[in-house]
C-alpha cells in the first residue's frame, strides 16, 4: 500500500482520499479504497481519529459480505502518536495548554482500550507504561513535544506536527529508517534522528500548512528560546524546503500543492505578538476560531438550573428510587472522554460512619440479650462510583431536600469522569459533581453533599479529592455558603478564598435554604 499515490479515490463516492484531512483504508483483495467515513459499518473498530493501522478487506470482496479489519502490529510510537492525534480531536478539553499527561491521559487511554489498539492477545507486558515514557523521550523533539519548561514537571506531551495523521507520520519516520540505511551503506556521515526525520519531512511534504508545529499557549513561559535550542524546528518552521541530499534526491510527495484548507488545527494562543514571531503563517484570528470550534464551554451553574416541570416530575418519582441508585457491574463508556470508566472508584470497608455505628451498637445491644457471644457481621463496602442514570433520581431528590428545589442533575452524565457518587449498599450516602470546561483553564464544582449521619468520617475528603485528580491541569473553582463548615476541608486542600460574591443564593432559593447563609465564598484550586 502507497499512500504517497496521489490519485486514489474512493469506491464508493468516488472523492480523492486526501492524506490527513480524508482517510482511506485500501482493500487488500481489490486494491481500491474507502474513505474511513464512508466504511460501510460507519466507522473503523474502536472508532479512534485517523486510525488506519488495520488490514482491510471491503464487502464486495469479502466472502460473508462483511467488511474486516485485522489490527496491524503497530510500535509504541505509532500508538502514542495516535492517541494524541485522537485526544487532541476528540478530546481537546482534557489538554493542558495543548499537552496531554503521559500516564493520565495516554496510559490510561491505551489501558481502557487496550483490546482495541492491539491485536487480539497481545500481552501487556508488566513495564509498558514505562515504554510509553520511554518511547516519548525517545521521539522528542521531532515527533513528540515535552511541556516540562511550561509546566517544570516532565508529565505532559503532545504532537510537534498538529496536521500530521499518524499515518502520515509513519510513512515519515519509515523513510527516515530508510534513508539512514542508505546513508550508513554509503558510509556517509548520520545525521542526528530529529535532523533526518526534519529533511525527510521537508521533502515529502512542500506544503507549509502541514508543517505547523505545534505552539504553546502560555502567558508564564516564553517558549521562544526553548525553540532556538532545537535546530530541526526553525528549518521546518522557516524556510520553505531544503535542497535534496545525495540520496534523497528524488523525494515522493505525500501532498499536492494547494491541497489544505484552511483549517488545521494549531494550538491556541493567548498574546500574539511575540509567538507569531517564530510562526508567522498562523494569524489572531484562525487561532481564536480555532479554540471557539475546539472547546465546548459550560455554563458554570447548569446544574443549578430550577424548572417547576421537574418538580412535577420529582413528586411523581416512587420513595425508594428517590433513595437509592444501583451499581453496573461492568466498564461504561464515558460520552466526555470516550474512555471506559470503571465500575468503583474506590470501595472502602475501612471507615464507620457515625450512622453505621449507631446501627452496629443497636444490633449489638440487642442480640446481646440472647447471644452473649454475638459478634457483628461484616460491613458492606462504601461504594465509590461514577453517576449512572439511575442514580439521578434519588441525587435530584437529596438535592431537592438539602438545597433548593427543582435542581437536575442529568446534565452530569454528560461527563461522568467529573463526578463521585458514594453508595451503602443501595443507598446514597454522597455525591460530588465538577462542571468541566466553565472556561479553557477551569472546571466549578457544582455540588458536594454527604447525608447526615455519614459526615466527618472521610468521604467528603476523598471525593473533593477523587474531582481534583481529574481536573490535572485546570484549575477548579466553587462556592460555597459563608457559614458552611466545608469551607475547612476545601481549604485544607488548597483553595483559596478569592472573593465574597453577596446574595449568591439568593437567585436559587424559594424556600430558606435551611441554617446557610445565602452569602458565598468564591474559591478557587490554582493547578
Ligand atoms: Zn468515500
Ligand atoms: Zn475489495
Amino acid at each position: 500500500m502507497n499512500i504517497f499515490d496521489q490519485n486514489k479515490v474512493c469506491k464508493y463516492c468516488m472523492d480523492e482520499i486526501k492524506p490527513c484531512k480524508d482517510e482511506g483504508l485500501q482493500c487488500f483483495e481489490c486494491n481500491q479504497m474507502v474513505h474511513l467515513r464512508c466504511l460501510k459499518r460507519g466507522s473503523v473498530p474502536g472508532g479512534l481519529h485517523g486510525d488506519v493501522f488495520f488490514t482491510y478487506k471491503c464487502t464486495e470482496c469479502s466472502a460473508s459480505g462483511v467488511e474486516v479489519f485485522i489490527r496491524n502490529k503497530t510500535s509504541w510510537m505509532q500508538i502514542i502518536v495516535l492517541v494524541l492525534y485522537h485526544l487532541r480531536e476528540k478530546r481537546p478539553g482534557l489538554a493542558r495548554r495543548g499537552f496531554f499527561h503521559w500516564r493520565h491521559h495516554v496510559a490510561s487511554f491505551i489501558d481502557k482500550n487496550w483490546d482495541i489498539i492491539f491485536p487480539p492477545d497481545t500481552k501487556m507486558k508488566k513495564k509498558w507504561r514505562g515504554t510509553i515514557a520511554g518511547t516519548l523521550s525517545h521521539f522528542n523533539p521531532f515527533i513528540f513535544v515535552s511541556g516540562t519548561s511550561i509546566f517544570n514537571e516532565p508529565a505532559w506531551w503532545t504532537l510537534k506536527y498538529t496536521s500530521l495523521s499518524p499515518d502520515v507520520i509513519t510513512h515519515i519516520h519509515a523513510e527516515m529508517i530508510n534513508e539512514k540505511g542508505v546513508l550508513k551503506s554509503k558510509k556517509l556521515k548520520v545525521p542526528s534522528d530529529a535532523e533526518l526525520f526534519g529533511k525527510v519531512l521537508t521533502l515529502c511534504v512542500d506544503d507549509q500548512e502541514y508543517l505547523q508545529t505545534f505552539i504553546v499557549n502560555t502567558t508564564q513561559v516564553d517558549i521562544k528560546d526553548d525553540y532556538e535550542k532545537v535546530p530541526v524546528v526553525k528549518k521546518v518552521v522557516r524556510t520553505k524546503r531544503k535542497g535534496p541530499t545525495n540520496s534523497l534526491s528524488n523525494p515522493k510527495k505525500l501532498f499536492k500543492a494547494g491541497t489544505a484548507s484552511l483549517d488545521i488545527p494549531i494550538e491556541l494562543i493567548t498574546e500574539p505578538e511575540e509567538k507569531l514571531q517564530t510562526h508567522p503563517t498562523c494569524t489572531k484570528k484562525e487561532q481564536e476560531t480555532e479554540r471557539t470550534e475546539n472547546i465546548k464551554l459550560y455554563d458554570p451553574f447548569c446544574h443549578y438550573n430550577t424548572s417547576l416541570n421537574k418538580l412535577a416530575y420529582l413528586r411523581g418519582t416512587s420513595l425508594y428510587t428517590k433513595l437509592t441508585g444501583g451499581i453496573r457491574q461492568e466498564p461504561f463508556l464515558s460520552p466526555y472522554s470516550e474512555i471506559y470508566l470503571k465500575p468503583y472508584i474506590r470501595r472502602d470497608t475501612e471507615i464507620f460512619p457515625p450512622w453505621l455505628k449507631l446501627m452496629a451498637e443497636i444490633q449489638l445491644t440487642v442480640n446481646a440479650k440472647y447471644d452473649s457471644e454475638y459478634e457483628l457481621p461484616p460491613r458492606a463496602p462504601l461504594d465509590y462510583t461514577y453517576v449512572q442514570p439511575e442514580h439521578i433520581p434519588a441525587i435530584n431528590s437529596l438535592c431537592n431536600q438539602f438545597f433548593w428545589p427543582g435542581i437536575d442533575l442529568t446534565d452530569s452524565l454528560k461527563y461522568p469522569d467529573f463526578s463521585c457518587v458514594v453508595l451503602y449498599k443501595r443507598l446514597i450516602v454522597g455525591f460530588a459533581f465538577l462542571v468541566p470546561d466553565v472556561s479553557h483553564t477551569e472546571n466549578y464544582m457544582s455540588f458536594c453533599f454527604t447525608r447526615p449521619g455519614w459526615r466527618n468520617c472521610g468521604i467528603g475528603r476523598f471525593m473533593v479529592y477523587h474531582l481534583i485528580q481529574t481536573s490535572l491541569g485546570k484549575d477548579i473553582t466553587l462556592n460555597v455558603s459563608i457559614n458552611n463548615p466545608a469551607l475547612f476541608l476545601y481549604q485544607k486542600f488548597g483553595f483559596k478564598v478569592e472573593k465574597v460574591v453577596l446574595d449568591f443564593y439568593d437567585k436559587y432559593l424559594i424556600c430558606d435554604y435551611n441554617d446557610k447563609s445565602k452569602h458565598a465564598f468564591f474559591c478557587r484550586l490554582e493547578r
